[in-house]
């Protein structure tokens, strides 16, 4: 008789985590607006435009293009230079300006019209792997559009704030975007649907922006407190020091970007 029939394995435990940090982002922020869903090729072309970028700055910066452009095709066709100073208001606008034109004149090359409606039919994996043979479209864009687009596939969006935030609590040392979420994604309730990852999304973005700062996080006003290691941490070397919001701590983990232009966390 072998071993595994003299101690049978019991079931792994469920991991809860994310089911409890979400309850607990609920209960603090409240109920999160549903999303109006775009078309893919809108999505697209905003997620593009977002990283290191305000949320209401990327915003605006499309209703522009809208208005200036009228469709998507002129904005494909516009000059490198018109491009760029429309979306000047983003961040690195040279680069992106480049990025959008080549995507949406590949785009056009491979499927013979500038639309994205047709991933719809594709297996989530292959709208991703599609989607990131562009240039500048990484993990976080690709899931970006499937999971925010009318596409409503399930994916984690890891963008510069998830990134810290499961850093700092403990769900994802040391990690990349991609890796951040295949381990994130192995931690979410099997019910969760993809509005369901979508409004966990917006939750840790609003942490993110609002208490789980780059520079200077809230940990005493943080609902997560109790959770998260590196908020504890902090807390007791405010205390040592008498410092009521404590300090950086000597391993604040700092934002490096890797090579498509992602944001990721790297210790010192
Ligand atoms: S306790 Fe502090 S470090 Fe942890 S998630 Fe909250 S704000 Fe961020």
């Amino acid at each position: 008789m072998n071993d595994t029939l003299l101690f049978p394995r019991q079931p792994a435990e469920p991991d809860d985590r994310l089911a409890h940090i979400h309850r607990l982002l609920l209960g603090h922020f409240g109920e999160q607006k549903p999303r109006e869903p775009w078309d893919p090729l809108s999505q697209f072309i905003y997620s593009l435009l977002s990283s290191r970028t305000r949320t209401e700055t990327t915003y605006q910066v499309v209703r522009h293009l809208r208005e200036r452009f009228g469709t998507w095709d002129n904005l494909r066709d516009a000059s490198l230079a018109e491009i760029e100073d429309a979306i000047r208001d983003v961040t690195f606008p040279e680069q992106k300006a480049v990025q959008l034109k080549a995507s949406l004149e590949g785009i056009t090359q491979r499927y013979g019209t500038l639309t994205l409606d047709f991933l719809a039919r594709y297996r989530t994996e292959k709208i991703r792997a599609w989607l990131e043979q562009f240039p500048g479209v990484g993990p976080k864009t690709s899931a970006a559009v499937v999971n925010f687009s009318s596409l409503r596939r399930r994916a984690v969006c890891v963008d510069s704030h998830h990134l810290r935030v499961t850093q700092r609590l403990g769900l994802t040392p040391r990690a990349d975007a991609a890796t951040t979420e295949e381990r994130l994604m192995r931690m979410v309730p099997e019910t969760w649907t993809a509005e369901r990852l979508d409004e966990h999304h917006q939750l840790i973005k609003q942490l993110g922006q609002t208490l789980c700062t780059f520079s200077d996080p809230k940990c005493a006003q943080c609902p997560l407190l109790k959770l998260c290691p590196y908020g504890r941490k902090r807390m007791t070397e405010g205390e040592l020091t008498g410092d009521t919001e404590a300090r950086r701590t000597k391993d604040e983990p700092s934002l490096i970007t890797n090579r498509q232009g992602t944001a990721q966390l790297q210790n010192p």
